[in-house]
């Protein structure tokens, strides 16, 4: 059998179309083509982003850039907002490039909670905060201007926010909400191979790394900067990638950006209703569910990895069964990227065949 489909949290599923515009032959990077390229995604990344500063393109997965943020901001101390697999390693990571850092320990499946980051905030010694948006490991989606509102509230605070999974399947408001770097690779909701994430700096965390020593070069923020006045980026980056990008981002204009949000609404409802149905339980709480993917509890009497293993056997997709500490406990399906109420309901009608 082929490679089965993707229902996993990322990397997710490719379109033919994708894979065509990645085949493009290659061109140089520092000539008018390539300027004309990186020139041509700036329009929808920006809406996508909700800023009018230019969106940089980092050849490198989310993670190049979650830590980039700390080397390029961190200059006394950052809080850590800790709900799952992807927020609590940035505080390792954090340590790991020799910050101070602190966290804030939510348990797993648990939204951030606004008031104890005011409080933590309120001790002083902070100059950055971490957050993850959609918390791609527990399916659960914190309440980003909540969290934005108290942040901004210590003005010496710069707010790093990663979308991974939720870019471009929410609307963003980065400059309204004052948010200080926005970040998202480009293998989740976006339906891009990966290595490639996109961001954005506020001016204010520009002006911080300017004062920051060893940012380094490869994801120095002055050299991002610099170069995309020129749309064009620091080092050689993957051209292949961008071309991608560059037709997903007009297939992502042609539909709609509201129409693409309402049908990730209406594609993550359909996995609801389903659950509903066969009485799975979700890990996160109502209000708090993301609309990119979906995380259930493992009932105690149901033997899941014989379900994954016989939808993928039989039927040739592929959720996931967990990850870190909840693997095997929880099982994910995404509904992010290109997905349609068909190939959602091709899913299903697999689903319920494999459940009998
Ligand atoms: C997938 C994911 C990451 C990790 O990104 P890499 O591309 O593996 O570096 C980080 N944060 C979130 C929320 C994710 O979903």
């Amino acid at each position: 059998m082929s490679t089965p489909k993707l229902f996993i949290p990322g990397p997710i599923d490719v379109s033919q179309a994708t894979y065509a515009a990645m085949s493009r032959p290659m061109i140089g990077h520092r000539g008018s083509e390539f300027e004309a390229l990186y020139a041509s995604t700036q329009p929808v990344l920006q809406q996508l982003a909700g800023t009018s500063r230019p969106v940089f393109l980092s050849t490198s997965s989310a993670w190049g850039v979650m830590e980039a943020a700390l080397r390029n901001l961190t200059q006394k101390k950052v809080l850590t907002l800790c709900n799952g697999a992807f927020s609590d390693k940035w505080l390792d990571v954090a340590k790991k490039c020799g910050k101070e850092a602190e966290k804030i320990q939510m348990e797993w499946g648990q939204a951030i909670d606004p008031e104890q980051v005011r409080a933590k905030l309120a001790e002083g010694g902070f100059d950055t905060v971490t957050f993850i948006h959609n918390e791609t490991s527990t399916g659960v989606m914190s309440d980003v201007s909540a969290i934005a509102k108290v942040v901004k509230s210590f003005p010496d605070v710069l707010l790093i926010v990663d979308c991974v999974s939720s870019f471009s399947a929410v609307p963003l408001a980065m400059d309204e909400l004052g948010i200080d770097v926005l970040l998202a690779g480009v293998q989740k909701a976006m339906a891009l191979p990966p290595g490639l994430t996109i961001f954005a700096i506020s001016p204010a965390a520009l002006e911080r790394a300017k004062a920051s020593k060893d940012r380094g070069y490869y994801f120095d923020f002055l050299e991002f900067e610099k170069n995309a006045a020129s749309n064009n980026t620091p080092s050689t980056p993957a051209i292949s990638l961008i071309f991608g990008l560059q037709d997903m981002l007009q297939t992502i204009a042609a539909e709609g950006l509201e129409n693409r949000f309402a049908r990730h609404r209406s594609n993550n409802k359909m996995i609801h209703d389903w659950a509903a149905r066969h009485n799975f339980q979700h890990f996160a709480p109502e209000g708090f569910r993301s609309v990119s993917l979906s995380c259930f509890h493992t009932p105690t009497d149901f033997d899941q990895s014989a379900f994954i293993k016989t939808l993928k056997t039989k039927h040739n997709f592929l959720i996931n069964g967990g990850y870190g500490k909840i693997k095997g406990i929880t099982f994910r399906i995404s509904n992010m990227g290109n997905e349609t109420t068909s190939t959602m309901q091709e899913l299903i009608d697999a689903m319920d065949d494999v459940l009998g």
